[in-house]
């Protein structure tokens, strides 16, 4: 370590260009520390000036402006405007990140010996089907720190991969190294699938150290004060470490679970992979994972000690090709709304007719990644478009089917 570089005082930073360190005489403090110092003493000054309720000029009741929550159902119009579909999981997440901020910013007037437990929640649906998506979406919104992890990164400590305890680093890193902000954050743990323990049902091989990394998780699920390597990597025996309670910190599991259904339909009495279950429509076969309940993700290898804490279970629909179509054109940023942006830049106007539309959207059912697969499609497609694009200003340029199975160029007009 560089002896010139000023380190901070407080939480051991060096100086840097996003987090500068000040340095006085005898001690220095980074430009993080200094806000907490500074929110610390003024939200304490505000506390003591500003009473719960307190009467104005004339009398009348003012309650104090607490932070504004949002409501479920304009937590849930915000998420209408960005994913397509899945109604059930965007209301059971809106309830839940609802309860979580009222959690975490409940007025002193409500404080009493009634703890309002946390309501994690996991999500269930086939890869591509808006999972993180609706996670990314509600983080963004609420201005609060967001951090990704992938379950299959995750091992044991002692072996190869990434501690868990990396995750809640991730979330410090978002919050810009304020701990007490990444302590209302949210993490998503996205492929949460791929610890289950290997269960007598199925026979994929798992990872043994999953029941492992199971426990671990739930140690920072369940909410605890843990240490946690401040620049992430290996947790060192005596390096130093940034302590941070994950009591109110909103998890947000995701999985495909395949094979999920099959346990349900065995527990409803169906005969798994047998005539009957191919018997069923598509339509049959969705309803069946809607079912589910804890004790099938328990039979399907998560340790019910982590069930416990994920309790709010909800699952997502395939995306269809009717559902594809959606996706391409409605959200705020769908496709084609950034294409028609891209090239309105060069003064021309896009269309996609919806022959063109309809074939993306089957192309990318074909691909069975969901609705990922759009963008690999539409950008390759695009690409040639794209190459002539000056040539084409002032003009309409139509994408036709012909255009996305690449025989034909677009209709200029
Ligand atoms: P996963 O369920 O595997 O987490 P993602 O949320 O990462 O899937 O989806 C991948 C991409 O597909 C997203 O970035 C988004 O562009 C698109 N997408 C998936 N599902 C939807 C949906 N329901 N509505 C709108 N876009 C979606």
């Amino acid at each position: 370590m560089d002896k010139n570089i000023p380190i901070c005082d407080f939480c051991g930073v060096q100086d840097n260009e996003k987090n500068p360190v000040i340095s006085g005489d005898k001690s220095s403090i980074c430009k993080v520390c200094a806000k907490s110092a500074y929110d610390i003493i003024v939200g304490h000054q505000n506390d003591e000036s500003d009473t719960l309720v307190k009467m104005d000029k004339s009398n009348n009741v003012q309650v104090k402006k607490e932070q504004k929550i949002l409501t479920p159902k304009e937590l849930k119009a915000i998420l209408d405007e960005y994913v397509i579909g899945q109604d059930k999981a965007k209301k059971v997440l809106s309830v839940a990140v609802y309860n979580h901020y009222k959690r975490v910013f409940q007025s002193s007037a409500h404080k009493d010996d009634t703890e309002l437990t946390k309501a994690n929640v996991l999500l269930i649906g086939p890869t591509g089907s808006g999972k993180t998506l609706l996670a990314q979406t509600i983080a963004k919104y609420l201005d609060v720190p967001f951090a990704i992890a992938d379950a299959t990164s995750l091992t044991e400590a002692r072996y190869v991969g990434d501690d868990v305890e990396n995750i809640v680093t991730r979330l410090i890193q978002a919050a810009d190294g304020d701990v007490k902000k990444a302590e209302t954050g949210i993490i998503f743990i996205d492929e949460v699938d791929k610890v289950a323990r290997m269960s007598e049902n199925r026979s994929i091989t798992r990872d043994v150290s999953g029941e492992g990394v199971q426990k671990a998780l739930l140690k920072i699920i369940e909410g605890s004060s843990i240490n946690v390597p401040p620049k992430g990597g290996r947790k060192h025996p005596n390096g130093e470490a940034i302590s941070i309670d994950t009591t109110n910190i909103l998890f947000i599991c995701g999985g495909a679970f395949d094979g999920l259904k099959d346990i349900i339909s065995k527990r409803e009495g169906g005969n798994t992979l047998g005539f009957n279950q191919d018997k069923k429509t598509k339509k049959e076969q969705e309803g069946l994972i809607e079912s589910v309940e804890a004790d099938d993700i328990m039979k399907y290898g998560l340790i019910p000690e982590l069930i416990g804490r994920l309790h709010m279970i909800t699952t997502l629909q395939e995306i269809d090709e009717e559902a594809m179509i959606h996706i391409l054109t409605e959200p705020k940023n769908a496709l084609t709304k950034q294409y028609k942006k891209l090239f309105s830049m060069d003064n021309v106007n896009l269309k996609f007719d919806k022959a063109s539309l309809k074939e993306v959207a089957s192309k990318a059912v074909l691909r069975k990644t969901g609705a990922r697969g759009l963008r690999a499609i539409l950008e390759d497609v695009m690409l040639d478009v794209m190459y002539e694009l000056p040539e084409y200003s002032n003009k309409t340029v139509t994408i036709t089917k012909d255009v996305i199975n690449k025989t034909k160029k677009p209709k200029v007009a």
